[in-house]
């Protein structure tokens, strides 16, 4: 019997999953999670075409999972099906080039000045609305020449353990000053940290359905990393999708490529988040906890990848920690950007709709800033919302000295 034969016949048709899905509450039409996944794998498993455009609004948010009583492995049939769909032709070819967010940043940053320009200004997104179905309500993160390495360790450290950071596309061709942050954030916790010389997690790739494109990564990625990991380091992520990935992604998409499965497990349990780690720290009580008082009201965002991963709210608990700050844990759902998602103009609007409780509850909590980990929930946040949103590893970073954010 196939796997997901046998996942299929778990389901109970509960109907928990449409019950948790962010897009089944925000748009009318949209089938939800259990007529998408195992009712009609029942009919792909037999042959029968059963091809619809509501595959591409999944957003691959895994909260299906996450609620499904029987581990029917929603979001995976979903996702595999999302592969087969045919698109018409525009959308193939915008969605070609979100799965590729690390082949647009090496080229955006050829000419990064250029690119921020051409690509903020209101003709170019009026264009790339019409040509490419960009919603024209988005703006694209601003694109930095990349310069992200590993630190020069000095001698005095080189007894301390070693991490390899995972820095993904954001962190690489956006905001390479987080990761300097990440690092130094590390530093100031006992590591010493080694940058990966990495590709793409392949999130973007399976989320616009190019699974062939994110298998890939998948290879390149645990070659690249094979070494450090059989060696013991552990990897540490701050970006939510690039953890869930590796924790969970690469195995699912390498699971017949023998020669790898024992790096491929290695990678899936030496992972931690960023948070994750420094959590550890603070239940054995290693943490640097030399914070200077803040006086800060914050909202805390847990992205939907974050919560996949199982590993509670690392991030809400550390800032906690920090005197004078207070933490208001935003558990109000999906942001609705989903990376590339609300950057698609068909799906602006859904986008919004799922995002309307967070902007509500954090409009109600008065925050002097939003903290997530996640780039697009940033993103979202500030877009439906008055507030700035930033990564928590910076807030804990400007506590350690009390410079401005
Ligand atoms: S997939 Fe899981 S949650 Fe959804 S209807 Fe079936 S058993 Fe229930
Ligand atoms: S992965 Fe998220 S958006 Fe997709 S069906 Fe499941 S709950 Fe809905």
């Amino acid at each position: 019997m196939r796997l997901d034969e046998f996942a299929i016949d778990n389901c109970l048709k509960c109907s928990v999953c449409n019950a948790t899905c962010p897009v089944y509450s925000a748009h009318a039409q949209y089938p939800g999670p259990k007529h998408l996944g195992p009712e009609l794998e029942r009919l792909r498993c037999e042959g029968v075409a059963t091809d619809t455009a509501w595959l591409e609004y999944c957003l691959g948010c895994h909260r299906c999972d996450l609620a499904c009583p029987y581990q029917v492995g929603v979001s995976e049939m979903i996702g595999r099906a999302k592969t087969m769909h045919r698109k018409p032709l525009v959308r193939s070819l915008r969605d070609w080039w979100f799965a590729r967010p690390g082949l647009l940043g090496r080229l955006t940053t050829i000419l990064p000045a250029l690119s921020n320009f051409v690509l903020s200004m209101a003709p170019a997104r009026f264009l790339m609305s019409k040509l490419m179905q960009i919603a024209p309500q988005r703006v694209f993160p601003a694109y930095i020449r990349p310069d992200l390495r590993t630190p020069t360790i000095g001698a005095h450290k080189k007894e301390r353990p070693r991490v390899l950071f995972f820095p993904g596309c954001f962190i690489r061709y956006n905001r390479p000053e987080l990761g300097r942050k990440v690092i130094d954030l590390l530093d100031r916790n006992g590591f010493t940290t080694e940058v990966a010389a990495t590709d793409c997690c392949g999130v973007p790739a399976l989320a616009n359905g190019d699974r062939t494109k994110a298998r890939s990564l998948a290879q390149d990625n645990v070659l690249t990393m094979a070494n450090q990991v059989n060696a013991g380091m552990r990897v540490v992520t701050a970006c939510s999708s690039c953890g869930y990935m590796l924790k969970t992604g690469f195995g699912g998409l390498l699971k017949d490529d023998a020669g790898l499965a024992d790096v491929v497990q290695r990678i899936g349990s030496q992972t931690f988040d960023l948070a994750e780690l420094l959590m550890e720290q603070s239940d054995a009580g290693t943490l640097n906890t030399e914070f200077q008082t803040a006086n800060m009201h914050l909202a805390y965002h847990a992205p939907c990848h974050q919560k996949s991963q199982g590993i509670g709210r690392p991030w809400f608990h550390l800032l906690r920690q920090i005197p004078g700050v207070t933490v208001d844990d935003i558990d109000a759902g999906c942001c609705g950007m989903s990376g590339t998602f609300g950057f698609k103009q068909e799906k602006y609007e859904v986008s919004m709709a799922i995002g309307r409780q967070l902007f509500d509850r954090i409009n109600a909590s008065q925050p002097e800033m939003v903290a997530t980990e996640c780039a697009t929930c940033q993103m979202q946040i500030e877009h439906g919302t008055t507030y700035k949103a930033i990564h928590p590893a910076e807030i804990m970073l400007q506590a350690y000295d009390r410079r401005p954010v």
